[in-house]
């Protein structure tokens, strides 16, 4: 068996430790005589595998009492037409654009109602997080929407938008758990599972119970309303249950890792070895202002499209995988999630090192 350094953006590296203990229960789960996929999701067995995942993730993110914690499906995009079927009351909403996944929200958001740009970096081809401290949001604007970790462009907001009093949503598929977040500054934080918590198949919504309600827009399918979930503790229908076994088998690694105040160390030391080594070699380059730079994905360019070919082709070859960037992009990106040893980041940057030396 010979596992790789695996870089991809999603679906994406998982612990080796919960691939492991997944394999030793594959076919009896603790005495159950089967497999978690095997099961009724409304057995006792199954009960307790999704309400032990919930208490993990709640003790994780220290999430408050008036919060629900949703299993969800359809993936981020699913939610880019949840949050305004539940949330645009007033049929208006303040979208802040700094990446394709945020313009496919805003595009999405726009067929329900108003959905207004309040700033973008589209400009500078959303290589920085814009000022959020004093925009323009509508009076009457039912919620401001982030995408807070831009897994394409590699950019992190460091700090949240001044909303002026109104509710804030945050896509944050690609940096959920890599850091502690206070979840009292927002409304609803929302993430796909396949980035950096589990495999693809399972959305997870944290969402301020006030805004559960049935006053939805208009032929809101039933499964896409918040109430509908929320009232069956995301059991309405046949929930994806094996993706939920493991994403809290990863709630319980993290614990094991010290939490999310550890990870984001982890992360930080991680993310500054490979940014150090961009910031001073002359072959690669990083395509992020400083100050919005993400610590789960990071974009760089050799300025050649025929060299990161190369490199991206060697670096295969050597074991470092999934180094290509986005299609809309180019380039190379490496998205080094949590479950990426700090040995994989180090050996790259060798390696990155070596071939700059030998195509200097
Ligand atoms: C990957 C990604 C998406 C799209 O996720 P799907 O689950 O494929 O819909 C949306 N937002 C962010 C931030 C992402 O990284």
């Amino acid at each position: 068996m010979a596992r790789v350094y695996n870089f991809s953006a999603g679906p994406a590296v998982l612990p080796e430790e919960v691939l492991k203990e997944a394999a030793a229960e594959m076919l009896d789960y603790r005495g159950s005589g089967m497999s978690v996929m095997e099961m009724s999701h409304r057995s006792k067995v199954y009960d307790k595998i999704i309400k032990d995942a919930e208490q993990d993730l709640r003790d994780l993110l220290q999430i408050p009492d008036n919060y629900k914690v949703l299993f969800l499906q359809g993936g981020a995009h699913m939610m880019f037409a949840q949050v305004p079927l539940n949330l645009m009351k007033n049929k208006k909403a303040a979208y802040i654009v700094t990446g394709q996944w945020a313009k496919r929200a805003h595009k999405e958001a726009g067929m329900y109602g108003e959905a207004i740009k309040v700033a973008s970096s589209e400009d500078k081809t959303f290589s920085y997080i814009p000022d959020c401290s004093d925009l323009e949001i509508p009076e009457d604007a039912d919620y401001v929407y982030i995408c807070e970790n831009n897994t394409i462009y590699g950019t992190k907001f460091k700090e949240l938008p001044n909303t002026k009093g109104k509710i804030l949503v945050s896509d944050v598929s690609s940096c959920f758990l890599s850091e502690p977040m206070d979840v009292t500054k927002y409304g609803v934080i929302y993430g796909g599972a396949q980035k950096n918590i589990g495999p693809a198949g399972v959305v997870i919504a944290i969402i301020r119970e006030d805004l559960i309600t049935d006053d939805v827009l208009p032929g809101t399918p039933t499964m896409l309303k918040w109430k509908t979930q929320a009232d069956a503790d995301s059991l309405y229908n046949t929930p994806p249950c094996y993706g939920i076994y493991i994403c809290g088998k990863v709630f319980q690694w993290l614990k094991k890792q010290g939490g999310l105040a550890a990870m984001k160390e982890y992360n930080e030391k991680k993310a500054a070895i490979l940014y150090d080594f961009l910031d001073q070699s002359k072959l690669f380059k990083g395509t992020v202002e400083p100050a919005s730079r993400s610590l789960m994905n990071v974009p760089f360019v050799t300025g050649s499209d025929e060299m990161d070919a190369k490199f991206i082709k060697e670096a295969a070859e050597a074991g470092f995988v999934n180094l290509k960037g986005h299609r809309s992009v180019g380039g190379m990106r490496a998205s080094i999630y949590n479950a990426m040893p700090i040995e994989g980041v180090e050996k790259l940057v060798e390696f990155m090192k070596k071939f700059e030396a030998e195509n200097a």
